[in-house]
């Protein structure tokens, strides 16, 4: 039993993602592996073969993390293809793709609870991630019903290397405004 870091219930915790196991998919090697790089902790490569996990969520909220989650995996997966039942995606530049039609509310909340989870987390790993005031902010606006482009704008760039989409790489920065 403990306390849900969302709804504050005294429930039991769920062994909770900090990221989502979907955007692990295309990072692990054949034998479930990745490498974690991280800048706070002297450039020191670990390996794990896990993603993180913590008790932090009742199964209640897991669920609705869950079904966010579900959507940013489907629009970030057809961007990646370039093929969508419901997105319109087209080639801006060579470094910008056009998408229209995302499902905005939950694709932006579940970015927003990853951020969210990693200021949370007891993890050393993501120590260099408190969010200090924005913290709640962040759970309130995860809270409320709608959430426009103009509370906690955010940023999603495909990391290119030679004009080459390495999709088996991910990175979170965090900037003040
Ligand atoms: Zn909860």
């Amino acid at each position: 039993m403990g306390k849900c870091h969302f709804c504050e219930n005294i429930v039991d915790l769920q062994n909770s993602h900090i990221i989502p196991e979907c955007l692990y998919d295309k990072i692990y090697d054949e034998k479930h592996r990745f490498i974690a790089i991280t800048d706070t902790n002297q450039n020191q490569l670990i390996i794990n073969q896990l993603g993180y996990r913590e008790k932090l969520l009742c199964i209640k909220c897991e669920n609705l993390f869950s079904k966010w989650e579900g959507v940013l995996k489907k629009t970030l997966v057809d961007i990646s293809n370039y093929n969508s039942s419901h997105l319109k995606i087209e080639k801006y530049s060579q470094t910008f793709d056009h998408v229209q039609k995302i499902e905005f509310i939950p694709f932006k909340k579940s970015i927003l609870s990853i951020i969210w989870r990693m200021s949370i987390s007891n993890n050393d790993y993501f120590i260099g991630y408190k969010l200090g005031p924005y913290e709640e902010k962040i759970r309130t606006v995860l809270k409320n019903e709608n959430v426009t482009s103009f509370i906690f704008p955010i940023l999603i760039t495909k990391v290119l290397v030679n004009n080459k989409h390495l999709n088996d790489f991910f990175c979170f920065i965090l900037k003040s405004i």
